[in-house]
């Protein structure tokens, strides 16, 4: 049969319905010339064929009008798509000159740190952390001990990966089960509590910024599973003056769902008065809380984060060919 659609792909489409097919072409550069080419091959190839079943049909129908309208079908169809071969139109370039992405080998697992994370708990000690001494390690995990530990090392834009573990047996209850935090610059906190059926006040729950949002949803294992934070922050900043220039905004990941998106902190998280901002370094701690409670905790990163790094050299312009046109800015 004589194909109605001849298609590699979605990005063009020649409808001739007045012959009964449909040509589509697609793909990028190289790839959607030789497939575009391909279809135009297949397209002739199949008429010719058609053709051939035709002749074979014509002594049986004597309808040269058949043959006239399969030759008419590879004619038009060639002469729509080949023009389209020569020329891709105008292409849009933005005339930044980009630094090539630095190479980061993953690792085995999301949880796992990549090339350029700190590890600062990989499960055998807490010397990267002050007042490590403090608290106890055993069979790789470490537990909540006396005082908070803070990281000796200070980041600043930066990804987070933290895995934290209820106490069992369960004791307590509400701010009392569970309960620790992850402190960005050692200031800011996400809360960590057995939230797993634990009333508690919702903006101080598993997952809150304390005291100022509760996450969006609550994904928070038994008591005795492993939790993980994947923690995505943007540092406040702040004059030279110390005026507040740009507030701190937090994205997290509980358990791999997304809790908390770009939320703006309204400044620090304390529990006896509203939060505020004070002018602080650019660079801060990591610090995981004490709270009484023997919460337990493994395979511990961070990344600091910088954007993609370019250079505009030139205003956007468009290129067809050899003619660029620049875009006039409104
Ligand atoms: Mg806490």
């Amino acid at each position: 049969m004589f194909p109605n659609t001849c298609k590699t792909n979605t990005e063009k489409r020649y409808d001739l319905p007045s012959v009964g097919v449909a040509v589509e072409f697609s793909g990028v550069a190289a790839p959607r010339l030789i497939a575009d080419t391909a279809a135009i091959i297949l397209l002739a190839a199949q008429s010719v064929g058609a053709s051939a079943g035709f002749l074979s049909s014509l002594s049986r129908t004597g309808s040269v009008l058949m043959l006239v309208r399969y030759l008419i079908v590879a004619v038009v169809a060639c002469g729509v798509c080949l023009p389209e071969k020569l020329s891709r139109g105008e292409e849009y370039l933005n005339g930044i000159r980009w630094e090539a992405p630095p190479i980061v080998t993953p690792g085995k697992t999301d949880a796992d740190p990549p090339s350029d994370a700190t590890v600062l708990f990989d499960g055998n000690d807490l010397s990267k952390w002050n007042n490590g001494e403090n608290w106890p390690v055993e069979d790789g995990i470490a537990f909540s001990g006396k005082g908070p530990i803070v990281s000796k090392d200070t980041f600043g834009d930066c990804q987070v990966h933290v895995e934290w573990s209820a106490p069992l047996p369960v004791e307590g209850e509400g701010q009392g089960r569970g309960n620790s935090g992850i402190f960005l610059m050692g200031i800011y906190e996400i809360q960590v509590l057995d939230s797993y059926q634990n009333e508690t006040y919702h903006d101080g729950q598993a997952g809150a910024i304390y005291k100022q949002t509760p996450p969006a949803v609550n994904v928070t294992r038994p008591p005795g599973e492993w939790n993980s934070y994947d923690i995505f922050w943007t540092c406040p900043q702040f004059s030279e003056t110390g005026e507040l220039i740009s507030p701190a905004y937090i994205t997290a990941m509980h358990n791999g769902v997304l809790i908390l998106n770009h939320f703006e902190l309204k400044g620090d998280t304390p529990f006896n008065r509203p939060p505020q901002y004070k002018s602080h370094s650019p660079q801060g701690p990591i610090s995981i809380q004490d709270h009484g409670n023997p919460v337990r905790f493994r395979n511990i990163w961070v990344r600091e984060f910088g954007p993609a790094r370019g250079e505009q050299v030139r205003e956007p312009f468009l290129r067809d060919g050899d003619k660029e046109t620049p875009i006039t800015q409104e």
